[in-house]
Parts: structure tokens; sequence; C-alpha cells
């Protein structure tokens, strides 16, 4: 589905200095912000935020990954439509893509194989899927970015994500990127440039609280669009 919601205008005002703060203070690594809003055919950008409806994603406590996930995707869908890129999100509230199932384990198949759809629907597409991890060890933090495997182009992309995240705002993370195996579908099956944000441990008390503050969500979102405007400008040019 498109985004059609008109962000009151000063939050895209505020959405607009935080982002050229941001691009500002990392000028010599991520720039050509000018080239995104200059193109002609602007690249699409499908978004899609992990889980959704009785599928919460990890949950600890009170908090489940799908809320972190829709608010990271508003925030990046927003900021890629100021860019001037044509932005659509697999989800733009909290529900599952499909609801065709006895059984939840069915409707999650048929959730995955809806949002697969999503991400083939179109060669000239580029796909960015947010989530949140978790992990039994809760002194594990930061960000992750895992790639496809089927377009060279997947791995650039991480990497550009994977260096505007650290550079911007964690940087003492030191994960490298992740070629997706079979345990996660959508990138191994994905046909277009795809790659999945893993944003941050929801498991780790602090970072935990940073991720449910809608500016740290912002911030994040800012990241990965900086990535993602680095490589769209560069590696996606070649
Ligand atoms: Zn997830």
């Amino acid at each position: 589905m498109k985004r059609k919601q008109i962000l009151p205008a000063a939050a895209v005002l505020l959405s607009i200095a935080a982002f050229a703060l941001l691009m500002v203070r990392s000028a010599a690594n991520i720039t050509r912000l000018t080239a995104a809003t200059s193109r002609t055919a602007a690249t699409a950008v499908l978004i899609d935020p992990g889980h959704g409806g009785e599928d919460g994603g990890a949950v600890c406590g009170e908090v489940q990954e799908k809320q972190i996930n829709l608010a990271v995707s508003r925030d990046l869908a927003d900021l890629l439509t100021l860019c001037g890129y044509e932005v659509e999100l697999t989800r733009d509230s909290d529900n599952s893509l499909s609801d065709d199932g006895e059984t939840v384990r069915k409707r999650k198949n048929n959730d995955m194989k809806a949002r697969l759809a999503l991400y083939n629907a179109s060669a000239d597409r580029v796909v960015l899927s947010i989530h949140q991890n978790k992990f039994n060890a809760a002194s594990s933090r930061g960000a992750q970015v895992f790639y496809s495997p089927n377009d060279g182009r997947s791995a650039a992309l991480a990497e550009r994500i994977r260096f505007a995240v650290t550079a911007l705002l964690q940087p003492d993370n030191e994960r490298e990127c992740k070629k997706a195996g079979k345990e996660i579908f959508l990138l191994k099956n994905a046909e277009v440039p795809a790659v999945l944000v893993e944003c941050g441990f929801i498991s780790n008390p602090q970072e935990r609280e940073l991720l449910l503050k809608d500016a740290y969500q912002k911030q994040m979102a800012l990241a990965v669009a900086a990535g993602f405007i680095n490589f769209d400008n560069t590696d996606n040019r070649k």
C-alpha cells in the first residue's frame, strides 16, 4: 500500500533538519543527497515492517518487536518519500498480510508468501526489511544487517547501511553484515536487492529503552535512509 498520510509541517521540518544535520556530520562518507532528490526516475523502495497482527515477533515483557518495526518503518518511509523516492510499505498498521489458514503456522506461511510476492512484484525495486533482535544474553546489543544472496547489490546495500548506522548511532558496533541462509525465507527467495536490518536487541534493557523512544526510532530511520541513499547513488548505478 502507498503512504498517503501527510506529516504535519513541523514534523517535516524537524525531519529535514535532523536529516540535514546527520548528513552534514558525516559528509565525508555519506553524501550526494542532492543527486537523490534531483533524479528523474526514482528508485522504488519497498519497506517491510516485520511481523504484525497475531505475530508479534520477538517479545520481551510488554514489548513486542512488531510495534518498533512499524514505527521505524513509517519514519523511514516518510524520509525516503521526502527525498523523492517512490515508497511502499508491506503494512502500515498492526496487521498480518494474510488471514488464510486454520493454524497459526499456516497463516504465518501465507503471510510470508504474500510478503515475498510483494518483494518480487517488480524487478526494479529495492527492499528494506525492518526487525528487532532478541537473545538469551541480555548483554547483546547493536544493529546487524543481513542481505539476500541472490542479487550482488544486496551485500553492498547492507554494507552502506551498516556503515551509516555505525557512523551515526553506534560507533562501538562491530557486527559484520551477514549473508542470509534459508532461515531467512524472504531474503533467501528475494529476486531483487534486499536487506533485513535488525535495529537492535529488545532483550538488552538499555537498548530496548532506546528502541522504544520516538527520537531514537527516527535516528535509526535516518541512518538506514542515509545508507540506502548512498547505495542508490553509487552501487545501484553501476
Ligand atoms: Zn523479527
